[in-house]
């Protein structure tokens, strides 16, 4: 029996049907001696792969891409992005192949991508290839935003390749297989419209319209209404980031999903200290995609996606700016909105009030300069809503500054009449106690990489996979970082 047949994966590629011309047929490298790293048991029964009658061995070519799979097409799709502001009019998938679509148990179809596989015709002057570090980076963090209860991009497989790829210094490759909702990207409408294809710019919405919102498609104004909901995913998406403290990192068109899934997770990081001007990547200089500007970011790339658009939206073009700006100016309100829902949750608060855009934003104002960890500060306060201030106020040098805060958060909560085990309940699925804690997620890559000891990766995997609950004898993880790790900084490693 071959490995295809074992596997059962039932391919239905509708990107390579429907788009031609959205991509190149292609096919990767054969991996030297590819070997098994991880495996998300959980994530291939959800994708109805039949994982478990593989070989170590079978798997291992499956995931390389050295095997190709019974209705895989593998193919490199082409989009263009703008990067730190400015306009790149050809990127595409330049060390990543797309095996195709599957539809899951739910009948919901999933792309499944190799990353690192080797060079294709966008691969500039890359190899395309990945080193080991990001690419388990990638699956830690995506894993550890899924269960956060953030959209996103899953990774269902990690190999190495048994060869080294050049990067500051040798490294051992690996390949990572990604799973998406789609890879439809703001950068891929970018790439026909900056030709004025706009044919093509129609196809793609169309297939973006019937993929991931049916319910605008034939409606009079359906692209607004398509640029409506990728707007409102996104304000959600990012919402939530910030919520948890994710910074992004490289919030490009290119990076940015159509689905609003987050995607490509290269020099993220979570903020541990409270610190809203807070960057962590090394190539991000000025600061654009800073915490705090995330929001503005997010809706600057709609903002191209809109421009993308623009023809669709009425045959005058000054009435399609005129509709497409009604559509970006909701952005704003429905950010805050659902950010503010976010919140109320991390502060145990069930009712909705006029004045709790005030309370949020004045424990923030209270924690300005105070060095606070923002991941245990609502586990504190989690605490403290159980009656134990202790743990709260440790984390402040001077514990007046949230004390009068705390007073109007009391009156608040009293106000509601919610049990209490209710309100315990919803703060402790909204304030997560691990979060991939910047030196931890070094440590397991960094002896991943110089030891090929996948220990302390499967060890933190383990937490961040139930983030919620407490896990035994596992304090280091909650604990920021010593202080000789801060400043963190984060590389592109690609
Ligand atoms: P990213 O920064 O990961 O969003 O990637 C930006 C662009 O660079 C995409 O077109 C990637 O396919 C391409 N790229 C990144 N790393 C490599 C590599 N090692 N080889 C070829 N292309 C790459
Ligand atoms: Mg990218």
């Amino acid at each position: 029996m071959t490995a295809s047949n074992i596997l059962q994966a039932q391919f239905d590629n509708s990107y390579y049907r429907d788009l031609e011309g959205c991509y190149v047929a292609w096919q990767g490298v054969v991996a030297p001696k590819p070997e098994v790293i991880r495996i998300n048991h959980q994530l291939a029964d959800e994708l109805g792969f039949n994982i478990k009658a593989l070989t170590d061995d079978q798997s291992a070519e499956i995931f390389s891409g050295s095997k190709i799979l019974e209705g895989s097409v593998p193919i490199a799709q082409v989009y263009a992005g703008h990067q730190f502001g400015g306009f790149t009019p050809i990127l595409g998938d330049g060390r990543a192949l797309l095996l195709g679509e599957v539809l899951d148990r739910d009948g919901m179809r999933r792309d499944i991508q190799l990353k690192g596989s080797g060079r294709t015709p966008f691969s500039r002057q890359g190899d395309g290839k990945a080193a080991i570090g990001p690419v388990l980076r990638e699956y830690l963090i995506s894993e550890a935003m899924y269960a956060l209860g953030v959209p996103t991009t899953r990774s269902l497989a990690a190999v190495t390749t048994g060869e080294k790829v050049l990067r500051e210094s040798q490294l051992p490759g690996a390949i990572l297989t990604r799973v998406a909702s789609s890879h439809l990207r703001v950068g891929t409408f970018e790439f026909f419209a900056a030709r004025e294809d706009i044919e093509k710019v129609r196809l793609l919405a169309d297939y973006s319209i019937s993929r991931h919102y049916p319910d605008v498609s034939g409606q009079s104004d359906q692209y607004l209404l398509f640029l409506s909901e990728v707007l409102d995913a996104q304000a959600k998406l990012v919402a939530k980031w910030m919520a948890i403290g994710f910074i992004h990192g490289v919030m490009n068109t290119d990076n940015t999903t159509i689905s609003g899934e987050t995607i490509d997770y290269g020099p993220c990081a979570f903020m541990d200290q409270y610190d809203p001007a807070s960057v962590f990547s090394s190539i991000d200089l000025q600061g654009r995609y800073a915490y705090q500007n995330q929001p503005t970011m997010a809706i600057w790339n709609i903002t191209r996606l809109a421009e993308a658009l623009l023809p669709l939206f009425d045959d005058n073009q000054e009435k399609g700016v005129e509709k497409a700006t009604a559509v970006l100016e909701s952005f704003s309100e429905k950010y805050y909105e659902y950010w503010l829902q976010n919140m109320r949750s991390k502060l145990g608060l069930v009712t909705e009030r006029k004045e709790d855009m005030e309370l949020v934003k004045g424990l923030l104002k209270s924690l300005e300069g105070q060095h606070i960890d923002f991941t245990n500060l609502f586990i504190g306060l989690s605490k403290a809503a159980e009656g134990d201030q202790t743990s709260l106020l440790s984390l402040f040098d001077d514990a007046e500054t949230i004390a009068q805060w705390l007073a109007l958060w009391r009156h608040r909560l009293d106000a509601e009449e919610v049990p209490m085990q209710t309100r315990l309940g919803i703060m402790a699925r909204a304030n997560p106690r691990y979060i991939p804690r910047n030196h931890k997620v070094e440590e397991a890559l960094d002896a991943a990489t110089y030891e090929q000891n996948f220990e302390p990766f499967k060890k933190l995997l383990a937490i961040l996979e139930s983030p919620f609950e407490a896990h035994a004898d596992s304090e280091e993880f909650e604990n920021p970082a010593p202080e000789s790790k801060i400043p963190y900084r984060t590389f592109c490693g690609t």
